[in-house]
């Protein structure tokens, strides 16, 4: 049989991770977090003080970047140039600059190679913004998970708080809306729904029911 296809994308903090995480260890599907890839490449920027409008540069070094993933007792890794680099990748500088180092085209054909060999050969669930719509357009299932601005604010201030970190909550809410247009209206691949893709705004639905609904679907 043909291996599983599952796509889901959406904006930051609608859900998109814990929900695949769940899924793909329920169905024993492969979880591909492309947001980790994103992120692995602007740490590279970061320590090689390359800014994301530094164009050049930032083309120049993709040639000298390698991010692979890796999998340990189900847990994706994310690999730079041979480095675990899982620990320092979940900061808001490196969000910050994934979120403006992705508008470019060289960075994005890099890593969309790797997704779409991850594809080919396993069941996978893969989140990100632009899997439906150009890195697996032949995915089996296309889900487009949203929530509020004010809802995915609340949810990403609640994880820090549980993390000890103090937090305003409109300052969130201020990036996320800044990030959401950034991704939404660059040139290449932007954030989009996919013409086929399952619209699922989970504001007011607890995990589980998001979770249930998206395996009823591949189930059908
Ligand atoms: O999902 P996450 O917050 O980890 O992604 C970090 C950044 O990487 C996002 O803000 C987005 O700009 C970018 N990204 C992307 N395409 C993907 C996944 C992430 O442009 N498929």
């Amino acid at each position: 049989m043909k291996n599983f296809n599952l796509a889901i994308d959406g904006p930051a903090g609608a859900g998109k991770s814990t929900i695949a995480k769940k899924i793909a260890k329920q169905l024993g599907f492969i979880y591909v977090d492309t947001g980790a890839m994103y992120r692995a490449m602007a740490l590279y920027f970061l320590r090689n003080k390359i800014e994301a409008s530094q164009v050049d540069r930032i083309e120049e070094a993709c040639k000298n970047v390698n991010v692979t993933i890796e999998y340990k007792e189900g847990e994706q890794l994310v690999m730079l140039n041979g480095e675990n680099v899982n620990g320092f990748i979940r900061t808001e500088e490196v969000g910050n600059m994934a979120s403006a180092s992705s508008v470019n085209r060289t960075v994005r054909l890099k890593l969309v190679e790797l997704q779409q060999e991850l594809a080919k050969k396993e069941n996978v669930v893969m989140d990100g913004r632009d899997i439906g719509t150009y890195v697996l357009p032949n995915a089996d299932l296309k889900i487009y998970l949203t929530a509020s601005s004010k809802e995915r604010a609340r949810r990403r201030w609640a994880e820090l708080k549980e993390k000890g970190i103090d937090a305003d909550i409109d300052s969130i809410e201020k990036d996320i809306i800044e990030r959401d247009h950034r991704d939404m209206t660059r040139e290449f691949a932007p954030l989009k729904q996919a013409e086929d893709a399952i619209y699922l705004d989970t504001s007011d639905m607890p995990i589980e029911v998001v979770v249930e609904t998206i395996i009823n679907l591949i189930q059908k």
